[in-house]
């Protein structure tokens, strides 16, 4: 009796406090189909059970054994955990007014304008980005916090703040700018010239807070400056970037279109390129030994290589770079992926509008990379490029509950991701259509 009355006193101070591993669960999912990303293997009539933020168990069958206060029905869907887009820009988008706006808006705008990026993307089942460059000094810092503190709906973010260029590259703010307008950024900028000034850029992005580090290593399509057919940065420079970042286990990646920009890159030990355009057999053997990861951004080129015949839609100077890009990286791709390299899931969205980065998928599908190997690459590869394999990119036992669902087999219709039908972020629903 006294054993008893125990029991129960613990279950009631354990349902109080929501103490873990106890008694309740917070929420189970009934999923009619479940894709496990490690083996590819759908798996069928599977429990899904969520305590606070975390994933408890995942079960056979449609059981209730956990007492949960909430079930959540999605018998007739497929569930995947929650996407990963490692390029993404939610400080930006394009438009014919881009070179304008900073004249124009105050960072509070960017600010404001950035959070319906968030959510869009949020909605879109991208439950963890990684940001590649902020259009106003450190925003996606500070909403990365605002969001963890549920200021506002958003993904998770690893950002890299501010990206990093040479004098003239396309993080230097001053280009094609009149004289006084010009300025001489520097590394707090974003802007290095030499190995200490990169080693003080790095050291100054750390120092803000910044996750990860990006490097724009060439020229780029949406570049005031001219595109240079090298590399922008010598390769003492960026092994100087490299191994600074590596003291504070930040991952690098480089921006690099041209083969040069990939090969001084990947000498230099960064962790991912970022749309390799041009890349050449060379940079593919040099990426492999390696192991480099390759981030195509295929959505960004197609929608630039479209929109450029479309007087309206974006600054004239890079109309005529994005016709000739953008048809390029299908080939490239595809052979990327003949060869073997790891491709990993990015869309460079903020060249295109936020919300739209599920259509990466169809373009790699289309270039030959099997379904499955397309959403492993926004899941369990994605996680393991930002070395977050333990706890995100897959659904399994003690990993952050994030889930999507779609109706129907996505890997019989890759275009089902571009109309996810259920978010979870941590355990908290955003959707459910
Ligand atoms: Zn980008």
């Amino acid at each position: 009796m006294k054993h008893k009355f125990h029991t129960l006193l613990f279950s009631v101070v354990a349902l109080v406090a929501g103490i873990p591993g106890v008694q309740a669960s917070d929420i189970i999912i009934h999923a009619g189909r479940m894709l496990d990303v490690k083996t590819g293997k759908i798996m069928t009539e599977i429990s899904i059970v969520i305590e606070d933020d975390h994933i408890r168990a995942v079960e056979p069958g449609y059981i209730t054994k956990y007492g949960a206060e909430t079930i959540i029905d999605l018998k007739d869907y497929t569930v995947l955990p929650g996407l990963m887009d490692m390029h993404t820009h939610l400080s930006t988008v394009i438009s014919a007014n881009f070179f304008m706006e900073k004249f124009v808006m105050d960072s509070a705008d960017y600010a404001f304008r950035s959070t319906v990026y968030a959510r869009d993307t949020l909605l879109a089942g991208f439950t963890t980005v990684r940001d590649l460059g902020d259009q106003d000094h450190n925003l996606t810092i500070a909403m990365r916090e605002a969001i963890a503190k549920g200021y506002i709906d958003g993904p998770r973010i690893y950002t890299s703040g501010k990206g990093l260029a040479t004098t003239g590259g396309l993080a230097d703010s001053g280009n094609g700018l009149r004289r006084e307008w010009m300025d001489n950024p520097a590394f707090v900028e974003g802007v290095i010239n030499g190995p200490i000034s990169a080693r003080k850029a790095v050291r100054q992005r750390y120092k803000e807070g910044a996750d990860v580090i990006k490097l724009n290593v060439t020229g780029g399509v949406i570049n005031k400056g001219r595109f240079s057919p090298g590399s922008q940065w010598m390769q003492d420079e960026l092994d100087a970037a490299v191994e600074t970042a590596r003291d504070y286990d930040m991952v690098v990646a480089a921006h690099a279109h041209t083969a040069e920009g990939i090969l001084r890159s990947v000498r230099a030990g960064v962790d991912s390129i970022e749309h390799g355009t041009f890349m050449n057999e060379e940079s593919i053997i040099l990426m492999k030994k390696h192991g480099t990861a390759y981030v195509p951004t295929m959505t960004a080129m197609k929608w630039l290589a479209d929109k450029a015949k479309d007087d309206d839609s974006m600054p004239a100077g890079i109309r005529a770079r994005a016709e000739s890009m953008g048809p390029q990286i299908d080939i490239t791709v595809s052979r990327a992926y003949k060869k073997g390299l790891w491709i990993v899931f990015g869309s460079d969205a903020g060249v295109f509008p936020h919300g739209l980065n599920a259509r990466e998928f169809e373009y790699m599908v289309a270039a030959g990379i099997p379904p499955v190997t397309a959403i492993k690459s926004a899941t369990i590869e994605s996680a393991r490029l930002l070395r977050i394999d333990s706890h995100l990119g897959s659904i399994e036992t003690g990993k952050l509950a994030d889930l999507v669902a779609v109706q129907g087999d996505p890997l019989d219709d890759i275009t089902l991701l571009q109309d996810v039908k259920f978010v979870m972020k941590n355990g908290i629903v955003y959707k459910q259509e």
